[in-house]
């Protein structure tokens, strides 16, 4: 079993953060008061008939930290550990995301406090019709518009889909993406996150002259994220030594089959009884001697009593917040380089991005479009990080944050919105 828990609190970490890089940019207090915190909090209650019968009361949140810069943007979660302070969190790192790679989108996100493992797909849906349902005031293709992220899927956004058309009367699938690419999904989306982290990783290569032939790389969290960015690392040479999920961890020091490992991951659910492999605890995992690691499960999962074990080169954040302020002032120390995930991991939203366009203009395109569209988003944010990373000498996570954070002050001062 894992032993790599989360400490502290998310929400503390993200404006722990927000204040740093808001006093590199030396944002006035007038501004910081106006973006910081989020605009909206809605915390709903989701009744659902379980299959046995009984009526099970859940609690299910949307925030919207901003939309300053357009609708605000943002996945939902299904997660027993899911509170109102974590999703703030997730909600104001989307608002920032948003921004460093230049889209007109502001930042949200959603959450209901469930275990999705043990509950039947009709609870499921039930759970997410009535929390739809109970959001729906808020959400919309104009104003707020939800995502998958952990345990949520494209089904999931088809049910969202599905609940909020019904009340309008008509199909409108621009209020969801991720969805199915049969209901207006754009192609690419559901590997866009593990694409985006890819890409970013090559970049980092490339400026740490580091080749990714041949490189090693651990990867905590085998979901969406973790199992596609280590398929496409896996794809250009780079050998993925270790990988875990909630269920336990896998090694093989001449590097896993990471193509039988998703197709095993898909069959059985979960990742320990790979052939070819020994078991890993979680804390071996990061503290494994290899090139990169990619944290891609949950927030906070790196902090100060794990973070001073760690030996990679570059730590590639897949997930949201994995990396506590304290174990990002370890790894400074130690010479690690972080790709921030609101960078990273920024390929899921740029690619909900195109989609939501497409299903605007009622035009899709080919994949090819989207990776290359996607390529160029990617290099270009990470150039414009490193720069402020390089001239002005701070951390990468502080440079993302400067840059999305100078980026929304810019526009709340030019809307004017605050007078
Ligand atoms: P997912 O549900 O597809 O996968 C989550 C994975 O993490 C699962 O394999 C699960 O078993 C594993 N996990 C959970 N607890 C763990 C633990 N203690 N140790 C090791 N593994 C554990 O979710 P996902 O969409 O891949 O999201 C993962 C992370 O990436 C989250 O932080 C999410 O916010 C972030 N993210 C996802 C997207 C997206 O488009 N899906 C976009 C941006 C960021």
């Amino acid at each position: 079993m894992l032993t790599a828990t989360s400490k502290g609190n998310a929400y503390d970490v993200a404006m722990e953060n927000f204040d740093t890089a808001a006093d590199k940019i030396e944002l006035d207090k007038n501004t910081r008061e106006m973006i910081k915190y989020p605009e909206r909090m809605l915390t709903v209650t989701v009744p659902v008939r379980m299959d046995d019968g009984r009526i099970h009361r859940f609690e299910g949140y949307r925030v919207q930290h901003s939309s300053v810069r357009g609708p605000a943007k943002g996945g939902i979660r299904y997660h027993p550990q899911v509170t109102l302070d974590e999703v703030k969190a997730l909600a104001t790192w989307m608002t920032w995301k948003c921004a460093v790679v230049n889209i007109p989108f502001g930042g949200a996100k959603g959450g209901v406090t469930c275990d999705p493992k043990r509950m039947s797909a009709g609870e499921l849906e039930r759970m997410t019709r009535r929390y739809t349902s109970a959001i729906l005031p808020i959400i919309g293709p104009e104003q707020d518009i939800p995502a998958p992220d952990v345990y949520t899927n494209a089904q999931t956004m088809a049910w969202i889909m599905d609940t909020y058309s019904m009340t309008k009367g008509y199909a409108i699938p621009g209020v969801v993406t991720g969805k199915p690419i049969s209901l207006g999904g754009s192609l690419g989306r559901n590997e866009a996150t593990g694409r985006g982290v890819f890409y970013t990783i090559e970049c980092a290569c490339e400026h740490l002259h580091m080749p990714l032939q041949g490189a090693t790389v651990a990867v905590q969290g085998f979901g969406n994220a973790g199992s596609i960015a280590a398929q496409l690392l896996h794809d250009a040479g780079a050998k993925i030594v270790a990988v875990s999920d909630s269920t336990g961890g896998v090694f093989n020091r001449n590097g896993l089959n990471i193509p039988e490992l998703i197709h095993m991951k898909t069959l059985c659910g979960h990742v320990d009884g790979f052939p070819e492999s020994e078991p890993i605890q979680a804390h071996e995992l990061l503290a494994l001697e290899c090139d990169i690691l990619v944290p891609a499960a949950l927030e906070n999962m790196i902090h100060a009593e794990n973070a001073p074990a760690i030996r990679a080169r570059i730590v590639a954040e897949a997930a949201n917040g994995p990396v506590t302020p304290a174990a990002d002032r370890i790894f400074e120390s130690k010479g690690i380089f972080v790709i921030p995930d609101i960078l990273c991991n920024a390929g899921g939203v740029t690619v909900s991005y195109f989609e939501w366009v497409q299903d605007e203009q009622h035009l899709f395109w080919e994949a090819q479009d989207i990776y290359k569209r996607l390529d160029r988003v990617m290099k270009t944010a990470f150039r414009d990080v490193l720069k402020i990373h390089l001239g002005r000498n701070v951390p990468m996570r502080i440079a993302a944050n400067m840059l999305g954070i100078g980026r929304v002050a810019e526009a709340v001062k030019i809307r004017g919105i605050y007078p």
